[in-house]
């Protein structure tokens, strides 16, 4: 799978040795267990999917960040984004509004002895306690840029989130300044809807 994705154009070294690290059939159903390796996205539980390996290679090599540094991911659905970032050294970070995705990941990610730091709740919000971020990755399609993540990044940090529907644009705005976010368009995805708060 990391040839098929440096065929694809990922170039970013931490990110191909992270996605060859994990162990991507252990966060889909077993019934696809067969074709966890191929280049697909999946549904996982409360209606949601796991990201194509591409996907989630291409947002975080965006991410461009060095070992060590903090990250925050929005949408923590299977898992599996969280433990490529944690490969990478991260220091991560990662929100989920399904209650039954929380429930089933975050000891999934405790037994295989990723690190890191999950909230069940809005990622809408972000996390103000533990802002800010040297970069901000949203996993599900937003109607629009929230204004919470942007006021959460780092000068210097860049959000990396899909906005639209029913198809996205991949954005990643790249923060220079207090004021000033330089932005760029990486084209179509498609992600499930990031919703607002259900139950939380
Ligand atoms: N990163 C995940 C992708 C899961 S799909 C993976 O690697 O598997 C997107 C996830 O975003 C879903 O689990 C969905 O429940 C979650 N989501 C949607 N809106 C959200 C919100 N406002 N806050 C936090 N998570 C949200």
């Amino acid at each position: 799978m990391v040839k098929l994705l440096i065929d694809k154009g990922i170039r970013d070294r931490l990110v191909l040795k992270a996605i060859g690290n994990v162990p991507r059939h252990l966060f889909i159903d077993s019934s696809f267990e067969d074709f966890a390796y191929q280049d697909k996205a999946f549904p996982i539980a409360a209606g949601q999917t796991i990201s194509q390996p591409f996907t989630v290679a291409f947002q975080s090599e965006k991410l461009a960040l060095s070992p060590g540094q903090k990250v925050l991911e929005v949408g923590t659905g299977s898992g599996y984004q969280s433990a490529v970032l944690c490969e990478m050294g991260m220091k991560v970070y990662s929100i989920e509004r399904q209650k039954e995705l929380f429930d089933n990941t975050r000891p999934l990610l405790q037994k295989l002895d990723y690190k890191l730091f999950m909230k069940f709740g809005d990622g809408y919000a972000g996390l103000p306690n533990h802002a800010p971020f040297d970069g901000i990755v949203v996993t599900a399609g937003a109607p629009e840029i929230p204004k919470a993540l942007l006021s959460q990044l780092k000068v210097g940090g860049r959000l990396v989130i899909p906005v639209g529907a029913p198809v996205q644009r991949m954005k990643v705005l790249h923060r220079k300044s207090e004021s000033d976010f330089e932005i760029q368009d990486f084209g179509d995805f498609r992600f499930v809807p990031m919703l607002h708060n259900k139950n939380v």
